[in-house]
C-alpha cells in the first residue's frame, strides 16, 4: 500500500471513530439511521446510501432509511430476500461489491422503476447484532472509480457499530415503553384483583356477583385492547412497522369504515352524515393503516359524543392534500389538554368517566399519518364538539404503478 493511500485510510478510520461516537449519542431510531446513512455515503465516497431492515418472519427486507429518497416514497419498498443483492448479503452474511449491478442477475430491478434512481456500482454489508443479521447497509454509485476492498473494510466497520447502535436504540425504546405499560397496567390489574377477592365472599348477592363478573369482562377486554395497541405503538416507534403502500381509492375504504361503526352509531342514537367530494384522486397509502386511523377517530367521535348527537365525516381535496374531516358534537376538549392529546397513554380526566380507552389511539394514528407524510390537526370547543382533520398528500400514482 502506498504511503498516500495509507494516510487516507487512516483519515477514514479517524472519521469513522468520530462517527461511532456520534452514533452512541442518539437513541432516536430515525435520527440514528439517518446519520448512519450519511456517514456511509460520506466514508465510501458514494452518491447515496440506504439501510434495509430484515424481517426474519416474513423473509423480507424493507427500506428503512435512504439518503436520496423521500420517506413516503421509500416506505412501500419491500425487497424479497431470495431475489435481490441485499437478500444475498443477508443469507450469506458477507459483503458484496458490484461494479455494474445492471449485469448482476441478483439485482432487483423493480426498485429502480419506483425510485427513478439507477444503481450502477454498489457495495453492501450485513448489519449484524448479537450474531443475528438485522439488515443491510448499502452504498451506491461511487463518485469516482469502483468500490474497493478498503471501502468494504470501512463500511464493515461502520456496519458493526451501526448494528449495535440500532439494537441499543431498539432496546432502550422497549424498556422505556415497557415502564409506561407496566404503569398503565396497574389500575386494571388491581381492579381485577379486587373483583376476584369479592367473588370469593360467600355473602355476595347474585346481583352483585353479576356486576363483578361484568366488571371483570370489561377490564380484561380493556387489557387486551391495551396490549395490542401497545404493540402497535412500540412497532411504530422502533421502525419495525411495515407499510404496504399501494394505490388506493379512498371511497370504498371510507364506506367500509362507516359500515363498521354503524352499529355503535345507531346504539348511541347518533345522526350520521358523510360527504365525499366527487372525483377524488387515488392516493398511495397503506390501506389497513389508514383504516386503523379512521376507525380510531370515528370510535372517539362516537365514544365522546353526547347521546343523540351528530357525526360527520367529509372528504375534500385542497391543494396537494386529501383532507378527511371527522366532526362530532360531543364533550369537546379544553385548550389546556390539547398539547398532550397525541402523547402515549394520555387521556383527558373527564374522558375516563365517559368511556373506557387506552389513551393510545391518537398516538398510533398520528404516527401512521406522519409515516404517510401527512398530519392530523384538531379543533375543539368544550360542550360543543371536536373536529379532527387528517391531511394525506396526494402522491403521483405513476411512481407506484407496476408497469
Ligand atoms: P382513548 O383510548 O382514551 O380514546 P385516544 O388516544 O384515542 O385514547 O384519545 C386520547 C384522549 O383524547 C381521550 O382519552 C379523550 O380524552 C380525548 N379525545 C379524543 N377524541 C376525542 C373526541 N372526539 N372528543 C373528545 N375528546 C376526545
Amino acid at each position: 500500500m502506498s504511503k498516500d493511500s495509507q494516510s487516507t485510510l487512516l483519515e477514514r478510520y479517524l472519521r469513522l471513530n468520530e462517527i461511532s461516537l456520534d452514533l452512541t449519542s442518539t437513541l432516536d431510531i430515525k435520527t440514528l439511521l439517518n446519520r448512519i446513512g450519511h456517514a456511509a455515503a460520506d466514508l465510501c465516497n458514494a452518491q447515496a446510501a440506504s439501510i434495509l431492515l430484515y424481517d426474519e418472519n416474513k423473509q423480507q427486507l424493507h427500506f428503512e432509511s435512504t439518503t436520496n429518497l423521500d420517506e413516503p416514497l421509500m416506505r412501500g419498498l419491500i425487497v424479497p430476500v431470495d431475489s435481490s443483492i441485499a437478500g444475498w448479503i443477508v443469507l450469506n452474511r458477507e459483503p458484496v461489491i458490484i461494479d455494474d449491478t445492471q449485469k448482476d442477475a441478483r439485482h432487483y430491478s423493480k426498485i429502480a422503476k419506483f425510485t427513478n434512481v439507477t444503481t450502477n456500482s454498489m457495495l453492501g454489508v450485513p448489519l449484524i447484532a448479537k450474531g443475528k443479521v438485522i439488515g443491510v447497509l448499502e452504498v451506491i454509485n461511487r463518485i469516482e472509480g469502483n468500490f474497493s476492498e478498503d471501502d468494504t473494510d470501512v463500511l464493515m466497520a461502520l456496519g458493526s457499530q451501526a448494528a449495535v447502535a440500532i439494537e441499543n436504540a431498539r432496546l432502550f425504546h422497549q424498556s422505556d415503553l415497557i415502564a409506561e405499560l407496566v404503569h398503565e397496567l396497574r389500575t386494571p390489574l388491581s381492579s381485577l384483583n379486587t373483583a376476584a377477592h369479592l367473588l370469593t365472599r360467600a355473602d355476595l348477592s347474585s346481583k352483585r356477583q353479576e356486576q363483578v363478573i361484568a366488571a371483570i369482562q370489561t377490564e380484561t377486554t380493556r387489557l387486551t385492547e391495551m396490549t395490542s395497541a401497545f404493540l402497535d405503538v412500540s412497532r411504530l416507534e422502533s421502525g419495525r412497522t411495515q407499510f404496504n403502500t399501494e394505490i388506493i381509492d379512498l371511497v370504498p375504504l371510507l364506506e367500509e369504515c362507516a359500515s363498521l361503526v354503524s352499529g355503535k352509531v345507531d346504539e348511541k342514537g347518533l345522526d350520521w352524515r358523510m360527504e365525499i367530494q366527487d372525483n377524488l384522486p387515488q392516493i398511495a397509502a397503506d390501506k389497513d393503516k389508514i383504516k386503523q386511523v379512521l376507525l380510531n377517530l370515528l370510535s372517539n367521535a362516537i365514544k365522546y359524543n353526547r347521546p343523540d348527537g351528530n357525526i360527520m365525516m367529509s372528504v375534500i381535496v385542497e391543494g396537494n392534500d386529501i383532507i378527511i374531516t371527522i366532526r362530532d358534537t360531543g364533550m369537546g376538549i379544553s385548550e389546556v389538554y390539547m398539547e398532550h392529546l397525541f402523547e402515549k397513554f394520555y387521556r383527558v380526566e373527564t374522558a375516563e368517566k365517559q368511556a373506557p380507552g387506552s389513551g393510545l389511539g391518537l398516538a398510533i394514528s398520528q404516527r401512521i399519518v406522519e409515516a404517510h407524510n401527512g398530519r392530523i390537526d384538531v379543533h375543539s370547543e368544550v360542550g360543543v364538539g371536536t373536529t379532527f382533520r387528517v391531511y394525506l398528500p396526494i402522491m403521483l400514482p405513476e411512481l407506484y404503478s407496476n408497469d
